[in-house]
Order: structure tokens, then sequence, then C-alpha cells
């Protein structure tokens, strides 16, 4: 079901440093139906750790793809209006700068439904969407867009290489962090780019993590956690150069790296390793008092919870998300704390949240009676946009807790 590594899955380093250890954690997206919670749930350790010799922080632990990305994954990106809108700005703007037309090629690698390659293909860019979920690629294809339901790696990579298939733009967004096989991944994507092609790669980075005590983006799923000094290790290491990156507040705090077969590193990606140097992002230390930190943030919330509980309060969950199954269980807030959660997506609701097992309902719920007194955001990163869409919530003077990175309630002034 699952393996514990000791070695760096970027560089082999043998002597990992723990930094934080979740213990045993359900699969985060494993929404359960009816028949599922009756059988025992797989639970596995969630351990975070430290490479000090080429500084990328990742898990110990890799549950089997199989397992972890079953036919029922549930998460549809397009259901979130603010990370379309993300991807959408991002596709327009490389079709400018990149000068992408009839006769170039864009790949993207763990392409879900389709939503970011649509934008390309509506402009008569050719588009080739990979991904190994069959409810999202069959979603893409229906839409028009290329798919092929596969893991990409070396091999697959090589394969399209031989059809004669490269590619002028790569997106890989949020797919770096998740792949068991990091270098195999690497390594394809060079084989795929063309000679002055570039990979767009979005991921969380470690630094936003840490400063803002994230720890809740730590999941099974989410095998590496990325900072400039390792991502940039890792792409010379295998033929790369990384050219140029953003800083993004997405997901909590991302880097968008952009990543060449030939170039020079930009004068931002000269900065933020400077940065990171002085910081102390590539050295163990950075990272020693962060358990310390997550324990805190862990029982002052589940004592808000607790103290609201004992006055009467009702209190409702708001997006199921990988996220709010790790902040709920590793804080021991279960059914006892929340009476139910909420969430758009048809897919999630009427299953249970993973581990404290409980129930998706329709957002639709929040407004009948009893209205919950308070509504704890799971997804804290798209707060502004669930605080904004519960325009009647608020109104009834419903108030919200934002969990991280300090427990807070947040009551509306505009109502
Ligand atoms: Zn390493």
């Amino acid at each position: 079901m699952y393996t514990s590594t000791s070695t760096c899955r970027a560089c082999e380093h043998d002597g990992l440093l723990e930094i934080l250890a979740l213990g045993e954690m359900p699969l985060s997206n494993g929404l359960l139906s009816e028949s599922q919670l009756t059988q025992k749930e797989l639970k596995v350790p969630l351990t975070l750790v430290f490479c000090p010799a080429c500084s990328l922080v990742q898990i110990r632990e890799t549950v089997a793809p199989e397992i972890l990305f079953s036919p029922e994954y549930p998460y549809f990106s397009s259901v979130s209006d603010a990370w379309v809108a993300h991807c959408r700005d991002n596709a327009l703007e490389l079709i400018e700068t990149r000068k992408l037309g009839p006769s170039s090629r864009v790949i993207e690698i763990a392409s879900n439904d389709g939503y970011l390659l649509r934008n390309y293909a509506e402009r008569v860019i050719p588009v080739l969407g990979i991904d190994p979920a069959s409810g999202p690629a069959a979603v893409a294809r229906r839409n028009g867009i290329p798919t092929r339901e596969q893991f990409f790696g070396r091999d697959m990579a090589e394969a399209l290489a031989a059809e004669g298939v490269g590619a002028d733009v790569i997106h890989a967004n949020n797919v770096l962090a998740h792949v068991a096989d990091l270098t195999g991944v690497v390594d394809g994507i060079r084989i795929l780019l063309n000679d002055d092609g570039v990979a767009v790669i979005e991921a969380p980075y470690v630094r936003d993590l840490i400063d803002h005590c994230e720890f809740d983006t730590i999941y099974h799923e989410h095998l590496c956690y990325f900072s400039v000094t390792a991502i940039s290790r890792l792409m010379a290491r295998h033929g790369l150069v990384l050219t140029d990156v953003r800083r993004l507040a997405t997901h909590g705090g991302s880097l968008r790296l952009y990543v060449q077969r030939r170039g020079n590193p930009s004068e931002a990606v000269e900065r933020l390793l400077q940065e990171e140097q002085e910081l102390g992002v590539d050295r163990a230390g950075f990272y020693r008092d962060f358990a310390v930190r997550v324990r805190l943030i862990q029982s002052t919330l589940r004592e808000l919870l607790e103290s609201l509980k004992e006055r009467g309060q009702r209190i409702a969950g708001y997006a199921v998300s990988a996220k709010g199954a790790i902040l709920l269980n590793s804080s021991g807030i279960d059914g006892r704390l929340i009476d139910y959660v909420v969430d758009r997506s048809p897919y999630k609701q009427g299953k249970a949240m993973p581990g404290v097992h409980l129930r998706v309902y329709d957002p639709a719920r929040l407004l009948e009676t009893p209205t919950p007194d308070y509504l704890l955001l799971l997804a804290w990163n798209f707060k502004d946009e669930i605080m904004e869409q519960q325009t009647e919530y608020r109104k009834r003077g419903g108030k919200f807790i934002v969990p991280i990175p300090v427990p807070t309630i947040v009551a509306d002034t505009r109502a």
C-alpha cells in the first residue's frame, strides 16, 4: 500500500532529517461512499523531512499511485472560479510572449478536465493533455481536448518523441510535487521540450509553507515541497536550466518556474537564491521550530471550537479539500465539534470526509434552519472567494473561522 524511504527523492542522499511527524493520516482526497464507511480505512504515517544534501523538503511515505489516484478521484479543478481564471491569464500571457499559433504545440501534464488547455484550443493552438484519472480525462475529451490517460514519465515522453511530438510549452501545475517518479518526470520534460520551448511549472513554495505554518498542505499526494534552491539543483542535474521564476499567491504561496533546455537564470532567480541562502531555507535550522508552531495552531483551533460548542454554537465546515482532511484529522477535530461540511462539487456531496467521517452536503444547506453560527474555512486559500459567495449566510449573521496561520474569527462588517 505504501513505502517509506530513507533516501532523497531528488538526489538519493541517505540521511533525511525529520521536520514534522503528523502521525497516521487517512488519504486526504479519499472521500468515502456509504459502503466504504463500513470498511476499515487505510491510514498511513505522514512525515515531513529535509535533505541536507540538495535541500529538498519532502515526505518519507509514498502511497501507491493506483490507490491515491483511483478512478473516483474527486478533484475537478474547474470547480474553483479563481483557479480557472488564474490558468486562463497564464495561458493568454504565454500565447502572447511565446507567439504561439497553429504550428505550435502545448502539452499539459496532469491536465485534469482540460480547463487550462481549453484556452489554447479555443485559439486553434494544438494541445495534448496527459492525465491518469479517467473521470476528468473523459470530460476533457468530450470538450474536444485530446487527452492520454496515462502516468507521465520518461517512457511516455520517449514514446511521444518517437511519434514526432515535441512541445513549445509544457504546463505542469501542481504536479511536480505530486509524482513519486520525480526524476523520470523531469527527464520526460527535457525529452519533450523543443530547443526553444519552455516548461512552466507551478508548485507550492516551501518558504511560504513554513513562514505561514501551512501544515495542512502536507498530505500523501504531495511528496515534495520546493524551494528555488532545491528546484534549480534538481533541474541542473537533469540538464535543464531554471531561467525565470515568479512568486504567486495561489495555494498559500507558490512558485511559477520557467525551465528550458538552455539559457541563463534571470535576475529574479538569482535574487531568490540569494534570499533563500540568507534566510537559511537551504539548511536544517530553518525548519527547527516548525513542529512546535504547528502543535500550537492545532491546540488553539481545537480549544476555540470546543469553547464555541460548549456555548451551544453550531459549526459547519466549508469546502472539502485535502487540506481540510489533514487539518481536521491531525488536530483531532471531528463530529463532536463540527456538525457537517458543505462543498459546491456535486461529486463530493453525499459522501463522507476521510478519517473524521463528516458528511458532505450542498452549500444550500447553510441557509436551512438552523443556520450554522460559524463556518470553518477548510479551503482557507480561497477564503475571499468563499466569503464573497456566501452573501446570504453573511446577511443572516453567519461568521467565519479562518484556521491558518492563526485561528481567527471573521465577522462580516458589510452585511
Ligand atoms: Zn536530496
